[in-house]
């Protein structure tokens, strides 16, 4: 192949002759083979047209012009082909994908087979660009058609005012914007009384304006005018010049007038419309009306039929959508419509009765327009469909109903506060044992009620409980209407929403009284019973030990060990009489009276040594770390780390260790006590610090005991400022742990 020729041509299929004619040719040449349509040749005004280069020859048409694949011409090039006819299309718009820009050209195009024998081979393609004809005439029609269009639309009205003579004339277009009869002489006098009343003012200045001795002359204005014939509104335009005379007096003033009303009307609608536009933006489930009260008629969006249960239709009546609504509620509708057109705005929830009879509930919402006359002549409006949120309304109220009906119809006295804690509801039963109202329990009146020895307690253990946001436990004695004052346990709780948030506080309070009497009585039996025991006990103690000294003396063993056993016994009734008598203590609010500095792991070793004598099952090891010395009541932290050590080997029959911890933590020292046994299930570990907790899976013949040395124990580490906790496994072990402060007195918990 010749270098020059590949350039637009596979050349060499051509003789020169044809070859130069193609490529020099004013128009765009295209040579195209086959049923694919390979460009065989393209010339350089068929390459500049279509906005390609010569890369496309030997490829297929539809893969080099996708654009024109997209608009048809594959079809048109298939057809030529097909029917070995040519095609000729004119001022065809066609678009060209240049540079990825979109242009479109007009082209007059011949698509002509060629033909070897029978068959058709190829197609010759020759476009002519006629676009810029075709954009030209195009332009000059479009004028054309806005020069039509304003003379069609532009009534123009003359008009002729000459001041010192006070004579006025119109044309004939302006004597038809007034839609003057025939015969009515024009004059000034009918021209000022024809001034809609309102813009009076607003006209008679313009033209004074105009008429101003030394004033530019110029009058243009808008107002309305009332027609001659029917007294309609109309809008017009006023352009005028006035011109003077040498002593600077308006001599002539002269102008046209044309009507405006069909642009204002257009202005207003536009205005309207952004306006209904608006409020269906608002709210994509808006329906919009419109509804005209001097006509009765109304518009509407299709949302509207849907809340009325209405097949969509414009067609239905305003008084057939009236119909729709709850007969019941018709008055509803009748007064805020009343009441609309005195304030402007409209709104009501009323019921409407689908066809189906079941019942939906709507808000309209609407502003009213006034006319020229200042009459309610439109509603602008909205409706929303409020059944789902009128229907929650009701199940809301229905479950406060349902929860006042329980709440009186319970033993119990019943209150729920806000989430501020104002009260907001009492049930009958407070009401009746108080004899107060919920007004009077309001704002704290409440606390009236609380005995006052019980009062500053309840009041504080609240406020943190309110804080905190915790369920609040009490007992306390609520005072009766009569005076008399009787146990209640009192249980307040915080109500949630699903986000965890405080929505209110729901309190009981359930009648004690017997209970916390026979309490009071068997608490102060056991008080009484272990004081007058003790006596006995230490008398019966220091009388084994002298006779104790005495067998050793004699070196009667057989008795001594007898007499030892008996001690034992009887240090296991004086622990257990101490107890009763922590208890007693902790009930009156004090269990430790005195305290001095000790040495933390002495003190742990003191206990562990004692203790190791007696146990012959148990070895009990020791990781002690630095100690400290602590502030505290020695013997009742010797108690507690005893009563640790003792339930460590009771509760661990099958294993033969404990294991003890110290260490300094936290200003302070911490003591665990770990044992290999049967371990607490969870369930049980929140217990087990209670007074006579025993976990369930401790019968009394395994493990005997009253379920009172971790409540003591908790009880006074709690006195000396300090903590305890359990860790345990069931069948693995337990391990309680205990810290305490230095000094408790310098800390405030
Ligand atoms: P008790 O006299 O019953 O031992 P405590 O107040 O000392 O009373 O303990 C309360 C309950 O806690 C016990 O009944 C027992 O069920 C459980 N408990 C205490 N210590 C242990 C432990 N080391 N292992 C397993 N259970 C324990």
């Amino acid at each position: 192949m010749s270098n020059t020729g590949t350039q637009y041509a596979a050349k060499d299929n051509f003789n020169q002759q044809t070859y130069n004619l193609f490529m020099q040719a004013p128009v765009g040449f295209g040579l195209l083979k086959g049923a694919n349509h390979i460009i065989e040749l393209a010339n350089p005004i068929f390459l500049e047209l279509s906005g390609r280069d010569q890369s496309i020859i030997g490829k297929p048409m539809a893969d080099v012009f996708p654009e024109l694949a997209i608009q048809g011409y594959l079809h048109i090039l298939n057809k030529v082909l097909a029917e070995k006819k040519p095609i000729f299309l004119n001022e065809n718009p066609v678009v060209f994908l240049k540079n990825g820009v979109r242009e479109t050209y007009y082209i007059n195009t011949i698509l002509t087979p060629y033909l070897e024998g029978e068959q058709a081979a190829g197609i010759l393609s020759v476009l002519t660009d006629v676009t810029q004809q075709v954009l030209a005439r195009k332009k000059v029609e479009e004028s054309k058609e806005h020069l039509q269009l304003a003379i069609e639309t532009t009534s123009l009205g003359t008009w002729e005012f000459l001041p010192l003579e006070n004579k006025l004339t119109w044309s004939d277009e302006c004597k038809a914007l007034y839609d003057l009869p025939p015969g009515i002489a024009v004059d000034y006098n009918l021209f000022l009384e024809h001034i809609y009343p309102e813009d009076k003012s607003l006209a008679q200045g313009a033209i004074a304006n105009a008429m101003k001795p030394g004033g530019s002359g110029k009058y243009d204005v808008e107002y309305r005018i009332l027609r001659y014939s029917d007294k309609a509104v109309v809008w017009i335009r006023a352009q005028g010049k006035v011109f003077f005379n040498e002593k600077r007096e308006p001599l002539r003033f002269i102008g046209t007038v044309l009507n405006i009303s069909d642009a204002k009307a257009k202005e207003e609608k536009i205005r309207i419309s952004e306006e209904r536009l608006r409020l269906a933006v608002e709210a994509g489930q808006l329906g919009t009306y419109e509804l005209d009260y001097i006509a009765g008629t109304i518009i509407f969006s299709p949302r509207l039929t849907d809340m009325l249960g209405l097949a969509a239709s414009a067609k239905y009546t305003h008084k057939e959508l009236v119909n729709a609504l709850h007969p019941d509620d018709i008055s509803i509708r009748d007064a805020a419509h009343e009441k609309a057109r005195r304030t402007g705005t409209l709104f009501y929830e009323a019921r409407i009765i689908w066809p189906d009879a079941s019942v939906h509930w709507i808000r309209m919402n609407g502003t009213v327009m006034l006319n020229e006359r200042k009459e309610p002549a439109k509603v602008y409006g909205t409706v929303f469909d409020i059944t789902e949120q009128k229907e929650n309304e009701r199940i809301l109220q229905q479950s406060h109903e349902n929860f006042k009906l329980i709440a009186d119809a319970m033993p119990h006295m019943v209150w729920q506060l806000s989430a501020a804690r104002d009260v907001v509801y009492v049930n009958k039963q407070w009401t009746d044992w108080s004899g107060l109202n919920l007004d009077d329990v309001k704002e704290f009146g409440w606390v009236n009620v609380i005995h006052p020895d019980d009062a500053d307690r309840i009041k504080n253990d609240w406020k943190s409980a309110f804080e905190q946001q915790a369920i609040f436990n009490a007992e306390s004695r609520y005072r009766q209407k009569d005076g008399s004052y009787y146990w209640f346990a009192i249980r307040t709780v915080p109500v949630l929403n699903d986000k965890g948030v405080l929505q209110s506080w729901i309190g009981t309070a359930t009648y004690i009284h017997e209970r916390k009497i026979a309490e009071q009585h068997k608490d102060e039996f056991i008080s009484i019973a272990s004081h007058e025991l003790k006596t006995p006990v230490t008398t019966i103690k220091a009388y084994g030990q002298i006779a104790e000294n005495m067998l050793q003396k004699k070196g009667d063993t057989e008795t001594l060990t007898i007499i030892r056993k008996m001690g034992t016994q009887v240090n296991r009734l004086t622990d257990l009489i101490t107890e009763l008598l922590d208890i007693t203590k902790i009930q009156k609010g004090r269990l430790i009276y005195d305290e001095a500095f000790f040495d933390f792991n002495a003190l742990v070793k003191d206990v562990i040594d004692d203790m190791q004598q007696t146990s012959g099952t148990h070895v009990i090891q020791m990781q002690l770390e630095a100690t400290a010395q602590i502030f505290g009541a020695r013997d009742k932290i010797s108690q507690v780390i005893n009563n640790l050590l003792t339930n460590a080997i009771k509760y661990s029959p099958r294993a033969n260790r404990v294991m003890v911890r110290s260490r300094l933590q936290n200003e302070g020292v911490q003591l665990s006590v770990q044992d290999f046994g049967i371990g607490i299930s969870s369930q049980d570990m929140a217990h087990v610090f209670q007074q006579f907790y025993r976990a369930s899976g401790a019968d009394q013949t395994t493990y005997p005991g009253m379920g009172i040395g971790l409540y003591i124990c908790a009880a006074i580490i709690k006195e000396e400022g300090g903590r305890i906790w359990v860790e345990s496994e069931v069948n693995q072990g337990s391990t309680f742990h205990i810290w305490l402060p230095s000094d408790h007195r310098t800390i405030t918990m």
